[in-house]
């Protein structure tokens, strides 16, 4: 019997060679970021085996970042995949890589690539509704512009981070919507929330003044990650009416460190659900020539606090798709970079159990959640929150999702 080698993966490994997750890794002792492919419980130094095996594409996995292979275009993400999967699958390749491969456990895995704009949008039906619910008791859930437009606003690049890093609870002025006329206090958010959501992460420029059509998706967006939207509902509540999202949520949001290409995901492409409004040209995806690019995945999300698994979001319940958020974002003519991140909005499905923010999950904190340490109705120091997934994938296998982990740690002292 020959000796187990991180090629040999468990039956059903969520990683395997179907999956061949991005991501960059600095191996234990080194300061070198390296591109990394995830297979089973190890990482693939990607440049280093690319070079070993004399492959032309050395130059944009030798690097530290993402970003040139994300630049690279549809081509060359194939065919960069097709080669990665040779070398993790044919018998020949396995003495020449043995040596590149670094248990998972060992390495340090960082931001794989430059975060260029930032945008978040508000496309789950359920999430919409239960908040429009909460918030608007007495009015239509809904806002009359929800299902004509995926609204969405842009948001800080330059705070989101890789998880595994904490995240401060943030300080700000609040004010009890209950308050009257009061002066609004000062001091650490009371009411820390989460986000659940899956992120775009576009690798092909698109030039100014030019709309990314629905059916270009494909050829600028290369790959999704799980994100959690930290966000301080009191901070937000006080501040938000009425230019929208600002510091109840700049202070962190946190990106998984795997980047699952959208090719691992084909057996995972659903149509989105039936619209029950007629969309304008540039958002119709029921059009001729579009069905092959759907734009809905089924991914299966968990949330954990604390080791209790709390919620199970379906994203393929999300009302609008990747490719309508991507044609609205750019209609008026603004461009795309390399590394732009667009994230879907609060992942929730229509059952409690698949709620993807605790003020969905306790209902604005009137229904506080049960956890091993104690009830919970938003956030506390210590607390850690981990995001998780899965995607069908090809021959009933599974495409396992990188995971966002984060733990809050205490405000800093700043004063009032
Ligand atoms: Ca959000």
């Amino acid at each position: 019997m020959s000796e187990q080698t991180p090629l040999d993966l468990a039956e059903g490994d969520p990683f395997g060679p179907h999956n061949l997750p991005y991501g960059v890794f600095t191996p234990a002792g080194s300061a070198e970021r390296r591109v990394g492919v995830r297979l089973g419980s190890s990482v693939l130094d990607a440049g280093a085996a690319a070079a070993v095996l004399g492959s032309p594409y050395a130059s944009l996995l030798a690097q530290p970042s993402l970003g040139p292979l994300l630049a690279a275009g549809r081509t060359a993400w194939r065919d960069v995949r097709r080669a990665l999967t040779a070398w993790v699958t044919v018998p020949a390749h396995r003495e020449s890589l043995a040596d590149l491969f670094f248990p998972l456990s060992t390495v340090t895995l960082h931001l794989p690539f430059e975060v260029a704009d930032y945008v978040d949008f508000y496309s789950s039906e359920h999430h919409a509704r239960h908040l429009g619910s909460i918030f608007r008791p007495d009015g239509e859930p809904l806002t009359p512009n929800w299902k004509h437009l995926p609204i969405g606003y842009h948001g800080r690049a330059g705070t989101v981070v890789v998880s595994g890093t904490d995240v401060t609870r943030p300080s700000g002025q609040r004010r009890a919507p209950d308050a009257g006329d009061a002066a609004p206090l000062f001091g650490p958010s009371t009411r820390l929330d989460i986000e659940t959501e899956v992120a775009f992460v576009v690798g092909v420029p698109s030039a100014l003044g030019t709309p990314v059509p629905l059916s270009a998706f494909r050829d600028h967006v290369f790959g999704l990650c799980l994100l959690n939207d930290w966000s301080a509902r009191d901070i937000q509540g006080w501040e938000n009416v009425p230019l929208g999202p600002f510091l109840g949520k700049s202070f962190a949001t946190s990106l998984s460190a795997w980047v699952t290409p959208l090719e691992a995901l084909d057996a995972a492409r659903v149509a989105p659900p039936e619209r029950d409004t007629p969309l304008l040209p540039y958002l119709d995806d029921g059009g001729e020539g579009l069905a092959d690019e759907p734009g809905g995945y089924d991914l299966r999300i968990s949330v954990e606090i604390n080791g209790q698994v709390v919620a199970e979001p379906p994203f393929a319940a999300m009302y609008w798709t990747a490719a309508q958020q991507l044609a609205h974002m750019t209609v008026g003519g603004a461009s795309l970079r390399t590394g732009d991140l667009y994230a879907s909005g609060t992942v929730s499905g229509p059952e409690p159990r698949q709620y993807g923010s605790l003020i969905e999950l306790t209902w604005n904190g009137r229904e506080p959640l049960s956890l091993p340490g104690g009830s919970r109705t938003f956030l506390e120091d210590g607390d850690e929150v981990v995001l998780g997934g899965w995607a069908p994938g090809p021959d009933g296998t599974r495409v396992g999702l990188g995971e966002v982990r984060g733990r809050i740690v205490a405000a800093g002292d700043f004063g009032a």
